[in-house]
C-alpha cells in the first residue's frame, strides 16, 4: 500500500515504551509514503499514542481530540487514530465518545498500523484491541535521536500492582528473542547510535515466558543473560535499562553491571512506598527492607552509581506515619531522581473501588512534602559531581544556550558544555564539572 504524498503527525503522551511504540509506528506510516508534518494542523493523518497511567493523562487527550474532531467535520479525508494506553482501555466506547475517529488501536497492534489503515482506507472505522501476540516490527523507525535508541526486549506485565492499570492495556509479558534484540542492536551500531536503553514494564522479567531452562533449573534467558549476550555489539558504547522491579532485582545482575563496561552505572528501581503494610496493599511484592538491601548491594558494587525511583503518595489508606516511612526511606538512601506522584484510581484496578480513599488535599499536601524533600535531597547527591571529570555522550545543542551542547554522564545527569555540535554529536567526552544543580550539570570539555 502506498499513498500519495500525505502528511502525518503523532503526537506521544507517557512513558518510554510509547515514545518507542511511537517511533516504530512513525516508521510504518513513511514506508507506505507518509512525510511528517511538523504542526497537527498541517497533517493529514493524526496520531494520538496516548497514556492512562493517571486520570490526567488520560484526560489530556480529549481535549487535543474534540479540536481535531471538529477540523474533520470540515476536512472528511482527515484521518484520526487513537493508539497506545487509552485506546486499549476504552476501545469501542472511544468511537462513541468520538464518532469521527477512524481508528482505535490498543499498544500490542503498533507493528499493524499499516494493515489496519489498509482497512480504514477501505472505508471501514477500525477497533483493534484484541490480544494479540506482537510480531517482530521489519519497518525501521523513525527515532527522535540520532545517538540514544530504545530498543524493546519484553512487552506487557504479569504483575498485579493493585494501582496499575499496565497489565490491563499492555497485557501479558511477551519477550523478545535474544537474536532479534541482538540483531535491531547491530542496525543501531551500523546507524551510528552509541547509547541504547533495552526497555521493559517490568524489565526483570525478560525471558521468563522464552523456552529453555538452564541444568539448575533457572529460566535460560534472562536479563543478566541477555546483557552478556549483547554486550559485544560493534558500535554500541553504552547501554542502559528499564524499568526494574525489586521482587526480582538479582545480585547476579548488579554483578553483571559492575563487570561489563558498557553497562552504565544507573540504576531505575521503582519502590513506590517505604511502608511495608502500604506494598502489601499495592500488591508489589517486597518489604523496604529487601529495597534497601539491593540500594546496599548496587553500592558495595558500585559505590557510585546513580539510583532513580518512582513513589506514590496517598495511596488509600495511607496513614500520616506510612507517608513518614516513605519520607524516611527517601531521606536515607538519597535518590539522584525520583519521580512522584498522588495515587489516581485506575479503572479496573483493584485499590480504585477500595472505601479508604484519601481525599485531594491530603494528596497533594504529601506530594508537596515528598517533591519538597526529593530536590534537597538530590542536590546533596549533585554536589559529589563537583570539579569532577565526567564522561559525557554528546546528544545535542542546548535549546536554551546556543553556544552550549548537551549529553548524559554515565549516572544519566543531564550535563552542560560549550562546544560546537557539529564536532562533538555522538562522541564520548570529558567533561570537567564545575557547576551543579540538583537535576543537571555544566562544565567543560577537557581534551
Ligand atoms: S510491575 Fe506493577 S507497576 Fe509496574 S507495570 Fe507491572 S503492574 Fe504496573
Amino acid at each position: 500500500m502506498t499513498v500519495s504524498p500525505r502528511r502525518y503527525h503523532i503526537t506521544t503522551f507517557g512513558c518510554q515504551m510509547n515514545k518507542a511504540d511511537s517511533e516504530r509506528m512513525a516508521g510504518i506510516l513513511e514506508d507506505i509514503g507518509y512525510e511528517w508534518a511538523e504542526e497537527p494542523d498541517q497533517a493529514d493523518l493524526i496520531l494520538y499514542n496516548t497514556c492512562t497511567i493517571r486520570d490526567n493523562a488520560e484526560q489530556k487527550v480529549y481535549s487535543y481530540l474534540g479540536r481535531q474532531a471538529k477540523r474533520k467535520q470540515e476536512q472528511p479525508d482527515l484521518t484520526l487514530v487513537v493508539a497506545g494506553c487509552v485506546a486499549q482501555q476504552e476501545g469501542e466506547k472511544l468511537l462513541r465518545r468520538v464518532p469521527e475517529l477512524d481508528l482505535v488501536m490498543g499498544p500490542q497492534h503498533a507493528n499493524r498500523l499499516r494493515d489496519l489503515l489498509e482497512e480504514v482506507l477501505n472505508g471501514s472505522q477500525v477497533v483493534a484491541t484484541e490480544a494479540v501476540h506482537i510480531l517482530e516490527d521489519i519497518t525501521k523507525p523513525r527515532r527522535d535521536s540520532a545517538v540514544t535508541a530504545w530498543v524493546n526486549v519484553i512487552y506487557g506485565c504479569n504483575e498485579r500492582c493493585t494501582y496499575c492499570v499496565v497489565p490491563n492495556v499492555r497485557g501479558i509479558e511477551q519477550s523478545r528473542t535474544p537474536a532479534a534484540i541482538r540483531a535491531e542492536m547491530e542496525e543501531l551500531g551500523r546507524q551510528g547510535y552509541k547509547e541504547v536503553t533495552l526497555l521493559g514494564q517490568n524489565i526483570d522479567a525478560y525471558g521468563r515466558d522464552l523456552p529453555g531452562v538452564t541444568a539448575d533449573g533457572r529460566h535460560q534467558h534472562t536479563l543478566t543473560d541477555l546483557l552478556y549476550y549483547v554486550h559485544d555489539v560493534p558500535g554500541v558504547e553504552r547501554i542502559r535499562f528499564a524499568t526494574s522491579h525489586p521482587r526480582y532485582f538479582t545480585e547476579r545482575l548488579i554483578r553483571a553491571c559492575a563487570e561489563l563496561p558498557k553497562l552504565c552505572e544507573h540504576f531505575h528501581i521503582p519502590f513506590q512506598s517505604g511502608d511495608n503494610d502500604i506494598l502489601k496493599a499495592m500488591a508489589r511484592g517486597y518489604t523496604h527492607e529487601r529495597y534497601r538491601r539491593i540500594i546496599d548491594q548496587i553500592r558495595s558494587y558500585m559505590p557510585d552509581a546513580a539510583i532513580s525511583a518512582d513513589a506514590i503518595v496517598g495511596f488509600p489508606g495511607e496513614t500520616e506515619a506510612q507517608f513518614e516511612n516513605t519520607l524516611k526511606l527517601v531521606e536515607e538512601i538519597g535518590f539522584d531522581q525520583l519521580n512522584t506522584a498522588a495515587y489516581s484510581p485506575r479503572p479496573g484496578t483493584p485499590a480504585a473501588i477500595w472505601d479508604n480513599q484519601l481525599s485531594e488535599e491530603v494528596k497533594s499536601d504529601r506530594l508537596q512534602r515528598l517533591n519538597h524533600l526529593v530536590s534537597i535531597k538530590a542536590a546533596e547527591r549533585s554536589q559529589r559531581y563537583l570539579g569532577r571529570l565526567e564522561e559525557v555522550l554528546v546528544e545535542e545543542q542546548n535549546a536554551k544556550e546556543p553556544t552550549q551542547v548537551m549529553g548524559r554522564t554515565r549516572g544519566n545527569r543531564l550535563t552542560f558544555f560549550p562546544g560546537d555540535l557539529a564536532l562533538l554529536k555522538g562522541k564520548v567526552v570529558k567533561v570537567e564539572i564545575t557547576e551543579v544543580r540538583a537535576f543537571s550539570l555544566t562544565g567543560v570539555m577537557v581534551n
